[in-house]
């Protein structure tokens, strides 16, 4: 479906967040979901002022600004305390000094993913299921994406490459699930998506479409009546997977955008990554679960950091990492345990500690 970035995000340049009249914060966020994208926060001076951060945060911000862009949509920017930088979700999106830190074993690529494409778009690692990378973009830069170096420029298929992707898949019956992904796959259109699917879907050996996503959670207006509209006509069995590291995440939109998912038969289950001072905590790991379940989401992975450039500050250590889960498996029911994963490169599956 990529044929091309979705012309939101690149018309969104065009909309200076300067020229917003802010001096509170807006609970309902207006316009459409592809207006929302394209008017997201992408300026750190501007995140600094909005959050009433103290000013010493603004040069750090500016340097990880200039590796990885600043990218927060109001819907998200509004759950954010004002003033607090420990603040759990304005963690996730405001840039630091200590990005530009170079650290031993943090590198460009931690998952050799760059290896695993025998055709455009698409990453072919564990048996059964591939992945699509079915839009370039994410409604959302956080700072601990393991992507955050992902050349995914040179990934977007156009139309005609789309045709030869689809052929591997067709040409392998032991593939099973696919799995959208990016980016994040609902930034794109729901033409490009609902003309992916139509592919998809004619393909006899699938059974099921599997999306990995943070935009309902960034954007929850991203599940409106056009989306569900594509997504409740297949035929394939359908899971979303959200991407959710703090309770705070959650708000009454959310909420309401998940309820609809499942209205329309969508499995919906969490992914977080552990990270060092958002989530690493029995307290804020047990609040996450229990709020995840009020929404109807099933946690799924807990994944320790992937090693990338630029995140080393996040890192918990494996063996905190353990102790906490453990904490955790004392206070929860089984089915709110995430899986505690790390992605090794060439292992056939995700890793458990
Ligand atoms: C994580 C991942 C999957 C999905 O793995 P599951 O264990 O099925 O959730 C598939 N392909 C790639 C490349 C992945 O990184
Ligand atoms: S939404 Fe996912 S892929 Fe996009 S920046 Fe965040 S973690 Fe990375």
């Amino acid at each position: 479906m990529i044929t091309r970035s979705p012309a939101n995000v690149q018309t969104g340049s065009l909309l200076s967040p300067r020229e917003e009249p802010l001096a509170i914060l807006p609970t309902t966020p207006r316009g459409g979901w592809q207006a929302q994208l394209a008017s997201a926060l992408r300026d750190p001076r501007e995140l600094c002022r909005r959050l009433a951060l103290d000013p010493a945060w603004l040069p750090g911000a500016e340097r990880g600004h200039a590796l990885f862009e600043v990218r927060v949509p109001e819907a998200y920017l509004a759950r954010i305390r004002r003033g607090d930088p420990r603040d759990p979700l304005l963690r996730q999106v405001l840039p630091l000094t200590a990005e530009g830190d170079a650290v031993e074993g943090f590198v460009q690529d931690p998952l050799a993913e760059t290896g695993h494409t025998p055709r455009r778009g698409l990453i072919h690692k564990y048996r059964g299921r591939v992945l699509l990378i079915a839009s370039p973009t994410c409604a959302i830069n956080c700072r601990y994406c393991f992507r955050r170096h992902f050349p995914y420029h040179e990934n977007a298929p156009s139309r005609v490459q789309w045709d030869d992707t689809l052929d591997y898949i067709r040409g392998d019956d032991s593939i099973t699930e696919v799995i959208l992904s990016g980016g994040d796959p609902l930034a794109a259109s729901d033409r490009q998506l609902g003309w992916l699917l139509d592919r998809l879907e004619a393909i006899d050996h699938l059974v099921r479409l599997r999306i990995h996503t943070r935009l309902p959670v960034v954007i929850p207006d991203r599940i409106d009546d056009a989306l569900l509209a594509w997504l409740s006509a297949t035929r394939l069995q359908k899971v979303v997977v959200l991407h959710i590291n703090h309770a705070n995440e959650i708000d009454d939109a959310v909420v309401a955008a998940c309820r609809r998912l499942q209205g329309i038969g969508v499995t919906l289950l969490n992914q977080s990554v552990l990270l060092r001072g958002i989530n690493d905590s029995v307290a804020a790991l047990h609040a996450l679960s229990e709020r995840l379940f009020a929404a109807g989401i099933l946690p799924y992975y807990l994944h320790v950091l992937d090693p990338v450039n630029g995140a080393a500050h996040f890192d918990v250590p494996d063996h905190e990492a353990r102790t906490l889960v453990e904490e955790l498996r004392q206070r929860l029911p089984g089915f709110l345990m995430p899986r505690l994963v790390r992605e090794v490169p060439g292992e056939a599956s995700k890793t458990p500690l």
